[in-house]
């Protein structure tokens, strides 16, 4: 057994603790943490709509109609109309025949890959897919093999060694710790020459990459290649939970074979509302992904400008990892960005790997330029105090 208080000391040794911080303010580009007013520039509600008046509305209106707890699995007590409705147009968002959901991103991951693989199964997986994935993939029993990010070369070759029929790939969309894109376009050939399921997740994509919005399988222009499109609601769709987008016969299996669907109490139709006004919004309001993504793209420039290593991606996502290497040196520059009322948590291990701390900065559609110009400075200011530049 870990003797808890040996593991903790551990942990505050390699400067690795973490302290909680308490918002009492609605997550938008200006919040409050305790009394203190900070510009918020590190949150996944990148489309702003977890505090938009109609998600609030829609989620009042679902308390009146339908009360708040669910009241029980999706498979017993706890299925609504909402639920099926919110299904039926995560499917056509994502022009697929059907989907499920899930309470969270992360349970759809851990569900989805246990339902899909056993012991017998190969998993082929990229090296830096999110922590869900890698929870799923030893949850399932599987042999996992772990391919070089993004590296499709290296995926080919253990392809050819290892996989046989029905293997399957799993990779992020966009990876949430350093917002590049997987090559979707190339992976999913592999995934048809070696007979493969192909999974994506994307967190990060759904809302904010496509033409349509509706993720990196958009974007690829391989709508028709990805057998299981993952998303969450709780991101640029500033709700709560998960869900699966695929062919009928896919969501009918999870739904009757993924523990985490079938042992959670449902998510509450109050979510659910505002979830899918959140839908209708992003499929209204292009504008929102568009200033976002020109938006990253600008303040990514700048901070090359400055000095700073910073990841430049193509196309441009709403996360920018600002490297700075120690994870203490990373505490240390979130810490004095926070007294300045900058709050951009640091990334440190086991999130990212040893050496590669950083500040994982995103940003919001109603991000105004003279809120980035000011954090621009300030990031200046300290990023030399720090000599991070
Ligand atoms: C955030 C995230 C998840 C988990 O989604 P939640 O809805 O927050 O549980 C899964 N995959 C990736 C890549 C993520 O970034």
């Amino acid at each position: 057994m870990l003797e808890i208080r040996k593991e903790l000391e551990s942990i505050k040794e390699k400067g690795l603790f973490r302290n909680i911080k308490y918002l009492n303010q609605p997550q938008d580009t200006q919040t409050k943490i305790g009394n203190k007013d900070v510009l918020l520039l590190a949150s996944n509600n990148y489309l702003s709509l977890a505090n938009d008046e109609r998600l609030k509305r829609a989620a009042c209106a679902a308390i009146e109609d339908y009360g708040v707890g669910s009241g029980g699995s999706q498979l017993t007590t706890g299925s609504y109309a909402i639920h099926k409705q919110l299904e039926e147009k995560i499917a056509a968002f994502k022009d697929t025949e059907a989907s499920i959901i899930y309470n969270t991103g992360y349970m759809a991951n851990v569900g989805t890959i246990q339902a899909m693989a056993d012991k017998n199964s190969i998993i082929f997986s990229d090296e830096l897919n999110h922590a869900s994935i890698i929870d799923g993939c030893r949850l399932s029993g599987a042999e996992v093999i772990v391919y070089k990010h993004c590296d499709s070369r290296d995926l080919e070759n253990k392809l050819k060694k290892y996989s046989k029929p029905h293997s399957l790939i799993v990779t992020d969309g966009v990876f949430s710790m350093d917002g590049d894109l997987a090559p979707l376009d190339v992976i999913s050939e592999l995934a048809e020459k070696y007979a493969c399921y192909l999974m994506v997740d994307d967190a990060h994509a759904t809302g904010i990459l496509g033409a349509q919005g509706t993720g990196t399988a958009e974007y690829f222009n391989i709508k028709d290649k990805v057998d299981i499109q993952l998303g969450t609601l709780s991101k640029s769709l500033g709700a709560e939970g998960g869900f699966v987008a695929g062919k009928q016969e896919l969501i009918a299996y999870l739904k009757n074979k993924a523990r985490s669907f079938i042992f959670s109490t449902s998510l509450s139709p109050v979510i659910l509302a505002a979830a899918l006004q959140a839908v209708e919004i992003v499929e209204a309001e292009p504008w929102r992904r568009e200033i976002l993504l020109e938006n990253a793209a600008w303040f990514t420039d700048q901070l090359d400008k400055l000095g700073f290593i910073v990841k430049k991606n193509n196309p441009p996502t709403p996360i920018i990892p600002l490297l700075v290497g120690e994870a203490s040196k990373a505490a240390s520059f979130s810490k004095l960005l926070f007294e300045e009322g900058i709050f951009i948590p640091a990334i440190r291990p086991p999130s990212v790997p040893e050496g590669y701390s950083r500040l994982r900065i995103s940003l919001m559609t109603n991000h105004t330029r003279e809120q980035l110009q000011e954090a621009l400075e300030k990031l200046n200011l300290l990023g030399k105090k720090l000599r991070v530049i």
